[in-house]
């Protein structure tokens, strides 16, 4: 259970003065999350500094000032387009404010005819007159106190302004409670960092332009701690996983040398080189982690199949999870025939297999008499019972977390685990999302296949792509037609998919499919199945088109808006139409304006199909207002910490957390028991409730 010393930052926002009804929504939306420490984590993006306060006849205009004057005159307006203007003077000279749409009342209640002002605001030049449109601050000379010196700036969103945000954040501030130290002491004197309390409080206030840096010292600490949970909640979970020993899983090769025999394919070599890991780890009496990278089409699924053909030699189960039914009933696909003919069984488990048949199963699967079961994370639940489950793959796609890898570690006792992952990862994002990890990779696809044809298109150019579509369609193609991604929400992805879908209907007929997340699965399932069938040869979707699909006969891709796209993204879309050995055409259509890191996304993946250079070109090109890629890609998501700055923390955090681990594997000196409420913190309680258990 959460420690009580962290209620108060675990509060709902709606207990904040001033977030109501209509504030509520956009506050949580804009930090990530309905707590008082969500709001906290939403750090300053700059300040205004408000203590320039010249004469009027000094003053220069583009500057933030704040002025003390007369109100002389008020001006209102003659017709409905015109401001509200309101004419005010010092003795060194005069200045006219504007107001678009502001109620007479108000303004002429706070400036009256006579009375003296301070009013703060960003200064304009007119045609030689001073102007400030919609000042920032106008108060008496009594209230001046209102009036702060500087001001910090926060990230905002449509209806939310700095005013608010810092009257929200001000409260939020009152509640952070002084916490346990949780970090090494030597190491926290070597930084010279306060403590977390003083950390966020300053970070929240920031009285330099370099505080606002990712690298002062506020912040490095702030991040410092966000990846130390990070790392330590996965060190937890792979000490748990690695404490029991696992089973020596060491089979005779006869069913592998019959698929072997019976495939129309030579293994790779890369493909050689990471089954002989993972049959080295199986083999080992400690319990397999192992993460299995390899780019889409680089042939994960037979590893996979032969890995768990090693556990059906020696007399056990073995299962793999996919993210989707689609995917599952796609490895059913691939493995059931082969299965077979080396006479062994597999079957199909999901949340949509009901009834009788799902009794069967589980009948079967208990006797034994089952010896792959392909599926969903249904395969976890409470009833399945396996006759002797000693080896699992989760084909991951980037789908599930460290709480998912923890359930499954409950169900078999000794199982070893195979994770798969279909992006290639750089070095970075390996150890955020899964700490220590051991990693195969398969870095060779295989021979024979011809590159894609990738090309960057101008938006305008649409007709023309169309017309070239129509050809190749006709010429027995088929093609997905990926549309845009929109950013304010689903619904409008709906709505341009189906836009798109009804225009090229008129051109293509029945031809064309439509599939989107909004769909139900079955309806979803009996569209690819018509796209599989050839029935549809153009299918329109949104970025559902589900990771790992494999229809070998579609050979095109157009993708609309492309520069909206992250670039791990378009290179798992573009990895749909990879498969086949024939050559394929990616068309990646462009709108204006391209954004300078949006052109160098687009220029790289026309030059390259490498998924391990594409993916730490990802990692460098986004910036921080990138989110649209990383949104999708299910990564650890950091708040405080920036993987462009932060690296060398993440790696101290990493050995940090070992050292923790290695002298105090429970968490129960005084710094266990802090850094246990850092987890909670940080929101790592599954990984915390370990403990209990
Ligand atoms: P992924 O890594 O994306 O899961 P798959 O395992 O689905 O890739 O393999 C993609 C395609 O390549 C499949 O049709 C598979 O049969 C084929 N394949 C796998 N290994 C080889 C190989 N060594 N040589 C030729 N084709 C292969
Ligand atoms: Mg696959």
């Amino acid at each position: 259970m959460r420690p009580e010393i962290l209620y108060p930052l675990f509060a709902d926002i709606a207990s904040i003065k001033g977030i109501g009804e209509r504030t509520y929504k956009p506050v949580s939306n804009l930090v990530g999350g309905t707590k008082i420490v969500n709001l906290l984590w939403h750090l300053p993006s700059g300040r205004i500094d408000r203590s320039y306060r010249p004469k009027l006849a000094e003053a220069v205009p583009g500057r933030i000032c704040t002025v003390t004057v007369r109100v002389v005159r008020h001006i209102p307006p003659q017709t409905r387009k015109q401001p509200y203007r309101v004419l005010v003077e010092d003795d060194s000279g005069e200045l006219t404010l504007i107001f678009f749409k502001v109620y007479t009342e108000s303004i002429q209640k706070n400036l009256p005819l006579g009375a003296t002002r301070l009013i703060s605001g960003k200064l304009e030049s007119f045609n030689g007159i001073l102007q400030m449109s919609h000042p920032d601050y106008i108060v008496s000379p009594e209230n001046a106190a209102a009036l702060p010196a500087s001001e910090t700036v926060y990230p905002l969103t449509a209806g939310i302004s700095t005013k608010m945000i810092n009257k929200y954040m001000q409260q939020a501030l009152t509640k952070v409670p002084e916490l346990p130290n949780w970090l090494d002491e030597n190491f926290l004197k070597q930084q010279q960092w306060d403590d977390f309390k003083t950390a966020l409080l300053n970070a929240h206030h920031p009285r330099y332009q370099a505080d606002l840096e990712p690298y002062s010292k506020e912040r490095s600490r702030l991040a410092y701690d966000e990846l130390l949970a990070n790392q330590l909640a996965l060190a937890i979970v792979r000490q748990r996983i690695k404490k029991q020993t696992g089973r020596e899983l060491r089979g005779n090769g006869m069913l592998r040398k019959k698929l072997l025999d019976i495939l129309p394919f030579r293994l790779t070599s890369a493909q050689q080189k990471v089954l002989e890991e993972i049959y080295a780890d199986q083999a080992s009496p400690y319990r397999m982690l192992r993460l299995l990278q390899g780019d889409v089409g680089s042939g994960k699924t037979i590893v996979a199949l032969l890995s768990m053909l090693n556990a059906v030699e020696c007399g056990m189960q073995a299962a793999i999870m996919a993210p989707t039914e689609i995917l599952a009933k796609q490895h059913l696909e691939t493995m059931a025939p082969l299965c077979e003919e080396l006479h062994l069984r597999a079957e199909l488990l999901t949340g949509k297999t009901k009834g009788k048949t799902r009794q069967k199963i589980l009948e079967e699967l208990s006797e034994g008499k089952i010896n792959i079961l392909i599926g969903t994370h249904a395969l976890f639940q409470e009833d399945v019972k396996f006759q002797d489950l000693a080896y699992v793959v989760v084909d991951e796609q980037h789908r599930f977390g460290v709480h998912q890898r923890l359930s499954l570690s409950e169900k078999g006792n000794k199982t070893d685990i195979l994770v798969m992952t279909a992006t290639p990862i750089p070095r970075t994002l390996v150890l955020t999302a899964y700490g220590d990890m051991e990693y195969s990779k398969i870095d060779q696809v295989p021979e024979g296949r011809k590159p894609v044809d990738t090309r960057v298109i101008p938006l305008e150019k649409i007709t023309e792509v169309v017309q070239g579509l129509e050809r190749k369609l006709k010429g027995g193609a088929r093609a997905y037609w990926v549309c845009p991604l929109v950013e304010e929400s689903e619904r409008s992805d709906l709505a341009a998919a189906e836009e798109r879908y009804a225009s090229l209907q008129k051109i293509f007929g029945d031809a064309v499919g439509l599939v989107h997340g909004k769909m139900k699965e079955k309806e979803k399932d009996a569209v690819m199945e018509r796209f599989k069938k050839g029935e549809i040869k153009l299918l329109v979707a949104t970025t559902v088109i589900e990771v790992g699909v494999n229809v070998p006969e579609a050979t095109i891709m157009v993708i609309e808006h492309a520069e909206r796209f992250g670039l791990a993204q378009l290179h798992q879309l573009r990895g749909r139409i990879k498969r086949g050995f024939e050559a394929s055409t990616c068309l990646l259509l462009y709108n204006y304006p391209l954004s300078e890191t949006a052109r160098e996304r687009l220029n790289i993946m026309r030059e390259s199909e490498d998924g391990f250079l594409i993916a730490e070109k990802d990692l460098e090109l986004r910036g921080g207002g990138e989110i649209l890629g990383t949104r999708q890609s299910g990564f650890t998501e950091f708040k405080l910490a920036d993987m462009n700055f932060h690296k060398n923390l993440l790696h101290i955090a990493n050995q940090d957390a070992k050292m923790i681990l290695e002298l105090d594997p429970k968490l129960e000196s005084p710094r266990g028991k802090a850094l246990r409420v850092l987890l909670y913190l940080f929101e790592k309680d599954d990984t915390v409730k370990t403990y209990r258990s």
